[in-house]
């Protein structure tokens, strides 16, 4: 069979830990057989992060912009016991912020279904996909403790000099303040890059906000939506027939409990902080769980929701078998593969991730998977494999579909 070739390259970030072993499998055993593979490598690990004072980081996310399409490797975010273990010169900051920054962009998570790991509510067939505004709010709050009585302002001074206030209450006691901030650029980014990913993924989107609470604050992330949906996605949302639905909060999550799923829910920092991690625990399990930064120029990095499994990669050291779920790292591959695919009109490309992500999936349904998902799938008659195992049942059962 001739390999599939790939007119453009795709951004390759290299990473840490267990999920770096895995990386490699992945490519020798899943993708270097099949296509002629075309990427630009940066490797992210902690030591050549550190080498190069992090520029690493910076140059990935610069190509990304350049190319559109990146697969990101779990890395390492360094902290106290990472700057000795690593000898490191600084304590550099997480790549993911990093490029998150550098893209202004959205990250979105979506579970990956399979049969025999059925998530806790019952009526959700189809993956809930959360994204996340990650900018302000109460992440860049400033807090004040209220000794005794007293008055407590809002006020806004403008260039000019020019006030604005407000009292938020006078206290004849002690008490707590807190003062939040976003800005309209950010929930315009935010906008964007939802109602765009609405229209890449074809799914309806859902947003909510306490607006009829917050009439200024949460009410403007309101307007902003629907300003941005109504001038730039409407029509767009209209030929695919897909539809972008606005609701209380908490309306919305009684109705994400009874509905089917197969959306987007967009969701405000907290929101999103807090209905994520419900979310992602509802579907079973981190390691079966994907994202995708998306940027609202339209350039996408795919990547696993989880870190880089370090326990299992000193089992690795040490020379002890691993189970490590691979799962999450190859769909973060065939993600990428497939939207470069779409990018350069090669349906070859699309083909063979379509085929891979149904290769994995089968190869679960068929009882082969790894300890993490053994110990919840209702599935009988389960082989656990180790982690390289794994990847090779997964190639068998490639092999089969592609012949
Ligand atoms: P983690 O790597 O997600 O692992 C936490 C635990 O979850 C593991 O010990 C394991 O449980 C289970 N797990 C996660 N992924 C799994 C997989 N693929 N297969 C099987 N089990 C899996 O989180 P962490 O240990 O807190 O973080 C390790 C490093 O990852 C840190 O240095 C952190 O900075 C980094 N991190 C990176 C990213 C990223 O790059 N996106 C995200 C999060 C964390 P058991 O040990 O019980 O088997
Ligand atoms: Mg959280």
């Amino acid at each position: 069979m001739d390999k599939i070739k790939m007119t453009t390259p795709l951004v390759e970030m290299d990473g840490d830990e267990m999920t770096r072993i895995l990386w490699k499998m992945i490519k020798d055993e899943l993708l270097l057989p099949f296509i002629d593979l075309n990427t630009e490598y940066y490797d992210l690990g902690l030591e050549h992060r550190n080498e190069t004072n992090d520029q690493v980081t910076v140059d990935s996310a610069n190509a990304t912009k350049k190319y559109g399409v990146a697969v990101k490797c779990a890395t390492i975010t360094p902290n106290a016991a990472r700057m000795t273990e690593y000898n490191l010169k600084e304590m550099w900051k997480s790549p993911n912020g990093t490029i998150r920054a550098m893209l202004d962009g959205t990250v979105f998570r979506t579970p990956i279904i399979v049969k025999g790991i059925e998530p806790c509510v019952r009526n959700w067939e189809k993956p809930i996909t959360l994204a996340r505004h990650a900018y302000g709010d109460v992440y860049k709050n400033v807090e004040i403790k209220v000794p005794g009585a007293g008055k407590a302002e809002l006020v806004f001074t403008s260039e000019d000099g020019t006030k604005t206030s407000e009292v938020i209450h006078e206290f004849k006691g002690p008490g707590i303040i807190q003062g939040m901030h976003n800005t309209e650029k950010s929930i315009e980014s935010f906008a964007r890059a939802c109602l765009g990913y609405a229209v890449s993924t074809k799914q309806d989107i859902w947003f909510a906000t306490k607006d009829t609470i917050s009439k200024k604050y949460d009410h403007t992330f309101k307007d902003i939506f629907q300003e941005i949906y109504e001038k730039e996605y409407k029509e767009k949302f209209e030929e695919l027939g897909i539809e972008y639905f606005y609701t209380l909060i908490d309306d919305a999550v009684a109705r994400v409990m009874k509905s089917k799923g197969g959306f987007i829910w967009a969701c405000k920092n907290y929101d999103g902080d807090v209905m994520s991690d419900m979310v992602s625990s509802a579907f079973g399990s981190l390691a079966m769980m994907t994202s995708v930064l998306v940027s609202p120029s339209g350039v996408y990095e795919y990547e696993a929701a989880h870190g880089t499994v370090q326990r299992h990669y000193y089992k690795h050291l040490k020379g002890e078998e691993t189970s490590t779920n691979s799962v999450a790292t190859i769909f973060a591959w065939t993600g990428a593969l497939k939207k470069r695919g779409e990018l350069d009109g090669n349906t070859e490309l699309m083909n063979f991730a379509d085929a891979l992500e149904k290769a994995t999936l089968s190869t679960i349904e068929s009882g082969k998977m790894t300890k993490d998902l053994a110990l919840i799938t209702s599935l009988k008659d389960v082989t656990v494999l180790n982690s390289r195992e794994f990847i090779l049942a997964i190639r068998e059962t490639l092999e089969k579909e592609l012949a």
